[in-house]
């Protein structure tokens, strides 16, 4: 189901490298408003020493952004030393393919992380590449994810349902 992600947590951190090795996950690609910072830029708690065990555990990470702000990804992607894209345009394929090619691997081989059904999970199904769904750090959003939310919480109602 091209709606569903494969896996659905509270918050990045959640994530193991025991969880994506058994998975034969080696590369993550990442979402980053409500995924990784809140909506005021504010950094999730943690975020550096997740992204430092995932290095060590040899897990590559790309950023993968829609937003149109170079300037908030270029800090973060400084910050965390990740390499990144913004402007993605996800759900369209194009700027997976971009990060599967810095990953420089498989896209079987990836996961995308992210908070919201229409992009990251629509795109990582697309790409054949594993969805893992998280809720959004932040109640806000800009406009046009508002009005999506009401029809992601029915499909997660769904998701969670059919268990
Ligand atoms: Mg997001």
């Amino acid at each position: 189901m091209i709606l569903y992600p494969k896996k659905y947590i509270n918050n990045v951190l959640e994530i193991s490298a025991d969880f994506l090795k058994e998975e034969n996950i080696n590369g993550l690609i990442l979402d980053v408003d409500n995924t990784l910072l809140f909506h005021d830029r504010k950094m999730l708690t943690g975020l550096t020493q997740w992204v430092e065990n995932m290095k060590k555990n040899n897990i590559k990470l790309c950023i993968l952004s829609n937003t149109n702000k170079k300037d908030k990804v270029d800090k973060l992607s400084k910050d965390l030393k990740v390499p990144y894209i913004f402007f993605a345009k996800k759900p369209l394929k194009g700027g997976f393919k971009k990060a599967a090619k810095i990953l420089n691997m498989k896209n079987e081989n990836i996961a995308v992380v992210g908070d919201q059904i229409f992009t990251d999970v629509i795109g990582a199904n697309r790409m054949n590449m594993y969805p893992i769904l998280t809720k959004p750090l932040s109640q806000t959003d800009i406009l046009i994810t508002r009005i999506k939310r009401p029809l992601e919480e029915y499909i997660i109602k769904k998701y969670l349902e059919r268990k």
